[in-house]
């Protein structure tokens, strides 16, 4: 094992890369470890994004990558983290093949694993014409008949959201709706229409969704189809490392608990972007990992150079 890192960032998407170069610029010793699997990749472009709106994903990253190079004490990684342990006033994270970094600090950037409904023809559209975040992905399809896929409060919420974008809006329930009376009322007043009939497959053209078909054939020619997706851990890192996780929110099942310096419930690990966060969105993530590492910096110069920083949160495992 070489020698001790400041800080392993686990995960090079928005959060881990811009984290990493707050680190690299506070001439941290910074590794980046990442498998590369962001989750906005099926993406063309990412929506609103100051400076980089519609840029596709991948160049963004690769930007972010060649940012970091002008800092030396920055390595980037490709490769998993599959697990980690404290040791002492230290962490041991394993890379496979035998092989371990050791580091005083861990910052979990690892994203979430996005859970869309499981639709036949829904992978093939999946951050295009079939997304999550109307404010990713609803200008590009404005002004088209659109849908929504799902029941219940969230789908109220989500089709009178989607009003923004289109006036022709119909709710696909996929079998007989649970809505109130009131939520039917209000649905009603803002234009939007409730078709209950079983949802069989999404057909598409030219790579675009084309229309909704249903379970008795008969088909609902559409642009654009928001479902109600719900983001989980894609591994339980967190949960080796010690790090609790927080309240389920209605777009996130199991969010890693972080304070208001993302640090978590365990000393000496940090968390930012999807992994921990209410809204998930890059520039969010970005903002988030860029917070993170100032924290990262101020506790290591805690411990180095006496520098008053806020004490970690008492419910923690030391
Ligand atoms: C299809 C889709 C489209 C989207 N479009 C937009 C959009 O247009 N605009 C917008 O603002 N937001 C969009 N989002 C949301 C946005 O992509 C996320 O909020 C943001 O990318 C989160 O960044 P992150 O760094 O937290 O996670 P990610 O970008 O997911 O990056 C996490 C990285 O960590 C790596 N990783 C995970 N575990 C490990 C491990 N154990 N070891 C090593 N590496 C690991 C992953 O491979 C990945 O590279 C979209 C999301 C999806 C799913």
């Amino acid at each position: 094992m070489a020698d001790t890192w400041d800080c392993v960032v686990v995960g090079g998407g928005a959060a881990g890369l811009s984290a990493a170069l707050v680190l690299g610029r506070a001439r941290r010793r910074t590794l980046v470890v990442d498998d590369g699997d962001q989750s906005n990749s099926p993406a063309s472009g990412i929506g609103g994004l100051l400076g980089h709106d519609g840029r596709p994903p991948a160049e963004l990253y690769e930007m972010g990558r060649r940012e970091l190079a002008a800092y030396p004490s920055v390595e980037v990684g490709t490769g998993t983290v599959f697990g980690g342990q404290r040791t002492d006033d230290e962490f041991v994270l394993e890379l496979g093949g035998g092989h371990a970094v050791r580091t005083r600090r861990v910052l979990l950037a690892i994203g979430m694993q996005y859970r869309p409904p499981e639709v036949r023809g829904l992978a093939e559209l999946w951050g295009r014409s079939v997304f999550h975040c109307p404010f990713c992905h609803g200008w590009e399809v404005r002004d088209q008949p659109l849908a929504v896929l799902g029941d219940g409060d969230r789908a109220v919420h989500q089709a009178l959201l989607l009003r923004n974008w289109s006036d022709d809006i119909v709710v696909l329930t996929d079998g007989p709706a649970a809505f109130t009376d009131d939520d039917r009322a209000r649905l009603g007043a803002a234009g939007v229409t409730i078709d209950e009939r079983p949802v069989a497959e999404l057909a598409s053209e030219n790579g675009e969704l084309a229309a909704v078909v249903f379970g008795d054939g008969q088909r609902l020619p559409r642009r654009g189809l928001l479902v109600a997706t719900t983001l989980h851990q894609r591994s339980s890192l967190a949960d080796d490392l010690g790090a609790a996780r927080g309240d389920a929110t209605p777009l996130a099942a199991d969010p890693i608990d972080v304070d208001a310096f993302m640090r978590t419930t365990a000393v000496g690990v940090f968390a930012a972007g999807d992994v921990s966060a209410a809204m998930p969105q890059v520039a969010s993530a970005i903002a988030a990992g860029s917070l993170a590492a100032t924290a990262v910096v101020q506790s290591l110069s805690a411990e180095d150079y006496g520098l008053v920083a806020p004490e970690w949160r008492s419910h923690v495992n030391a």
